[in-house]
């Protein structure tokens, strides 16, 4: 029998929480705060604590841990379990103050340290599902930080459970916590020998039973425009401003429709993110989203005849167009690798939920590492509100998460 206590899981994810781990989109260390190393430092004693001697932390804040096979079976892959110890910028998490509703009755939550933070199940209906069970708020200075530790939490509990429970039989299962996820450096030392996995799932996802097995594919794109420049004293039918041309580019993408702000689902978009520039020269610079390569490719030659259609409005004006890939969506690569998916959909079944199949608008570390040859889709951990102070999440989610590791765990040795 295969069940983890959201008590225990609970009073893991409390204490983690309670460490700050904010990482810093400014800075261009590795880590890139070095409080995040504070967490690792603690996993790492509570892995060699609970037995799993094969774990260490390096310098740059990581966590790698074995635990080794206990089948007789030798053709099991190893399969790695990752969270990020960061938390997001946009909001403190300086001396986060969790705080267990044990037995959540419907009502609205009012977060004690600034009662205009109000937690209301109209607002957040998920919270009605988890009625007479745990659920974990912050006090309302603060985020909570559900996001990723909850994850930590799963996977250090699915953790104990494995050393405890050695009938239950796995192939070699690899730990690992990474900071600067939510700065999009989650990889960015990332050691893959020393990991040594050959499949991986992340646990940084929302509602249970949810699995994302699909992100945006992204691209950045820039449009050099060049005007004429004249002495402006002189310059009647000759000047051409390129910061002009610049702004008639923006005034033409279309109001209704092809931006983040009205798009949703499987809707891809382009968007500018800055403008610079002198009379002389301007560069806008976008991002462009969809899920796939065609579609990407579509949106470029869009923004790319849209642009050379207003820069012909400006005699002597020219432009150039340059795209460059930032990241592809991972279900390219997961496809490649149907078990992979497959497989984490029964352990969320035999946990006992509904699988929800969902993509994410955005990318992930998993997306990151599935193009580096680890194939890694995103599983649930319950997280919900996140990035702000009415983060909250739900103890029996966590719990399952937890659950939902081990069962992965034995239908990879079960079908190797
Ligand atoms: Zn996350």
């Amino acid at each position: 029998m295969i069940y983890i206590s959201p008590d225990s899981v609970a009073e893991r994810f409390m204490r983690y929480v309670q460490i700050d781990t904010q990482s810093d989109p400014e800075s261009h260390s590795h880590p890139t705060t070095e409080k995040q190393k504070d967490l690792s430092r603690l996993l790492f004693r509570e892995l060699q604590a609970m037995g799993i001697t094969r774990s260490m932390t390096d310098d740059y804040g990581y966590v790698y841990a074995t635990i080794p096979a206990n089948t007789s079976k030798t053709n099991v892959p190893a399969v790695c379990f990752c969270a990020h110890v960061d938390t997001a910028p946009d909001c403190s998490g300086y001396e986060v103050k969790p705080i267990l509703h044990r037995y959540y009755d419907g009502k609205d939550i009012v977060l004690p340290d600034d009662p205009s933070q109000v937690l209301r199940p109209e607002v957040s209906p998920y919270l009605m599902e988890h009625l007479n069970s745990g659920v974990i708020t912050a006090s309302g200075l603060t985020l909570l930080g559900a996001d990723d530790k909850s994850g930590v939490a799963a996977i250090m509990e699915a953790a104990l459970f494995f050393m405890q429970h050695p009938e239950v039989k796995h192939g070699e299962i690899k730990l690992l916590f990474t900071p600067d996820e939510e700065v999009g450096k989650g990889t960015a030392k990332i050691n893959m020998e020393q990991l040594g996995a050959q499949f991986g799932y992340t646990l940084d996802g929302g509602e249970a039973g949810s699995l994302e097995d699909e992100t945006f594919s992204a691209d950045g794109a820039t449009l050099i425009i060049e005007g004429v420049i004249v002495h402006p004293g002189y310059a009647k039918n000759k000047l051409v401003n390129a910061l002009k041309v610049a702004g008639a580019v923006l005034d033409a993408l279309p109001k209704g429709e092809w931006s983040p702000e009205t798009t949703e689902g499987r809707e891809g978009f382009v968007h500018p993110v800055s403008v610079s520039g002198i009379a002389e020269r301007a560069e806008i610079h976008f991002i462009v989203r969809d899920f796939t390569d065609e579609a990407l490719e579509l949106h470029h030659q869009r923004l790319r005849e849209l642009a050379a259609q207003v820069v012909a409005r400006f005699p002597g004006a020219r432009m150039e167009y340059k795209s460059a890939e930032q990241y592809r969506n991972m279900k390219k690569i997961l496809d490649r690798h149907p078990q992979v998916v497959a497989y984490a959909e029964e352990a969320i079944r035999r946990a006992g939920l509904t699988v929800k199949k969902e993509s994410i608008r955005g990318g992930t570390d998993g997306s990151r590492l599935s193009y580096m040859g680890l194939p890694c889709p995103n599983i649930f951990t319950g997280m919900q509100n996140i990035h702000s102070k009415l983060e909250w999440i739900g103890t029996r989610d966590m719990a399952k998460a937890a659950e939902t590791i081990v069962h992965l765990s034995v239908i990879w040795e079960e079908n190797s």
